[in-house]
């Protein structure tokens, strides 16, 4: 970044708490850039914002109307489910779990689970807006959601790396036996069935004091705490309420009602949580089985471990869309302190609300050109399924068609230059495109339909 974007960014930061003030909750990492009206009508979540209505509203640039109107986009609060999904965390999952050679309603789901945790649970629907039934659904995963910071769902969505300055990894590139790749790496040996326990942001009871990865139990003694400045916290939330180290959360009960998130106002009490459910043990596979959520064509529950897969998929791809922010030296994860208390710094030039707003703004959509972030979700995805399949393959077959398909990662993800399918579906401006760019390629390859979106709606 250069000294003139700079003070433009600085220029910038009164219309950004303008545009803060408006709601504090924010999109955080890959956005949710398609949104299903009833009738079939798509809406391109940018769509405001983007070149086709502001010319100078384009990649890698700061114009005070763009900025704006991508920062007021951007903090649009979605509930508890939503209509809109994003091509990266939802199609992009889908086409590259079936190109590796998982089954269809196995790929689905990889795909659901992925897009679940940036609300509260996936709402599944036709290509009219139409809700499918609930066997479509996941069931409420309450404390992995993007604003959870009091169940240590904000940081695993911002990825932050643990050590100190001169610890690195890069989000673009993860180092998975690197400690500073620790938090990720332990919900990689999560999703790969390696350990049944996932802890908050992976910290355990490790016997050596410089690494908190490597222990068997979670850390319990202390708290997630951060310490970041105003220009970063305002929008991405990291604090309000403390995260009490422990098991993962993966859901709460609302009774008599939901814990306020990043909303709370001044001085709220901390969440006291209901029927926590843990990620310990096969904890996630007997509320997926209980509920009347996430069934395989067979009506079997969907296998944890398929759930898991898919939960990872969006760590992974939150770490690199936030690799200009946590590849900076400054941010990091540090601890313990004598208390047991981690606490997360940011950079606050390359953390700042507007590089953070612009840059998931440029993720997608945008016609020639997205971040090195998206190319690197998508190569991590094609990765991460396929050394997955490669693995569970002989034990489970029936998640995978007999024959895997022999599709290379050129066109599977490709380059902006050559684009492979994925990323041809990221750059499209179009919201209906990027959605066709999937379906054309999943019916060329006879991969089973996005279900509800076999066709357009009413086409
Ligand atoms: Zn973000
Ligand atoms: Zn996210």
């Amino acid at each position: 970044m250069n000294l003139k974007v700079i003070a433009k960014i600085s220029s910038l930061v009164a219309s950004a708490v303008l545009a803060m003030s408006i709601s504090i909750s924010t999109s955080h990492a890959f956005v949710e850039d398609i949104c299903l009206g009833e009738g079939g009508q798509i809406e391109n979540f940018y769509y405001d914002a983007a070149i086709q209505s502001i010319p100078e509203c384009g990649y890698g640039k700061y114009y005070p109307r763009c900025v704006f109107k991508v920062l007021k986009r951007s903090s649009d609060t979605f509930g508890d489910t939503s209509i809109c999904r994003g091509i990266i965390h939802f199609e992009a999952v889908y086409f590259t779990a079936q190109a590796v050679g998982f089954r269809g309603d196995i790929a689905y789901f990889i795909a659901a689970f992925s897009q679940a945790i940036d609300f509260n649970q996936y709402r599944a629907i036709d290509s009219c807006g139409i809700d499918l039934p609930f066997r479509y659904w996941t069931p409420p995963l309450r404390g992995l959601l993007r604003t959870s910071t009091v169940s240590g769902g904000s940081i695993r969505h911002l990825g932050v790396p643990y050590g100190n300055e001169s610890d690195t990894t890069d989000a673009l590139y993860p180092q998975w036996n690197a400690i500073a790749e620790g938090t990720l790496s332990r919900s990689r040996n999560w999703a790969f069935g390696d350990s049944d326990t996932l802890c908050h942001g992976g910290l355990t009871n490790g016997e050596s004091k410089d690494n908190p990865f490597g222990g068997d139990s979670c850390a319990t003694r202390g708290e997630l705490i951060s310490d970041v400045s105003k220009i970063v916290s305002g929008p991405i939330p990291l604090s309000g309420g403390v995260t009490k180290l422990g098991p993962q959360i993966l859901n709460y009960d609302c009774e008599p009602e939901c814990w306020c998130s990043n909303t709370c106002p001044e001085g709220s009490p901390p969440l006291t949580p209901k029927n926590v459910l843990l990620a310990e043990g096969d904890n996630l596979a007997r509320y997926i089985a209980k509920s009347p959520f996430s069934k395989l064509d067979s009506g079997a529950p969907v296998p944890e471990l398929i759930a898991r897969l898919g939960i990872y998929m969006h760590w992974l791809s939150d770490r690199a869309s936030h690799a200009n922010c946590t590849n900076a030296k400054r941010s990091k994860l540090s601890g313990p302190d004598s208390d047991g208390n981690y606490t997360i710094n940011l950079d606050t030039l390359r953390c700042n609300a507007i590089s953070h707003a612009m840059s998931h703004y440029w993720e997608q959509g945008l016609g020639d050109k997205v971040t090195r972030g998206s190319e690197a979700a998508l190569r991590l995805y094609a990765e991460e399924l396929g050394a997955f399949a490669a693995r569970y393959r002989p034990q489970h077959p029936q998640w995978f068609r007999e024959i895997p398909p022999p599709l290379s990662m050129a066109y599977i993800v490709g380059m902006p230059a050559n684009p492979g399918v994925t990323l041809r579906a990221s750059l499209e401006k179009s919201a209906t495109k990027r959605i066709k760019i999937i379906m054309d390629a999943l019916e060329e390859n006879n991969f089973d339909p996005i279900p509800g979106f076999t066709t357009f709606c009413n086409e």
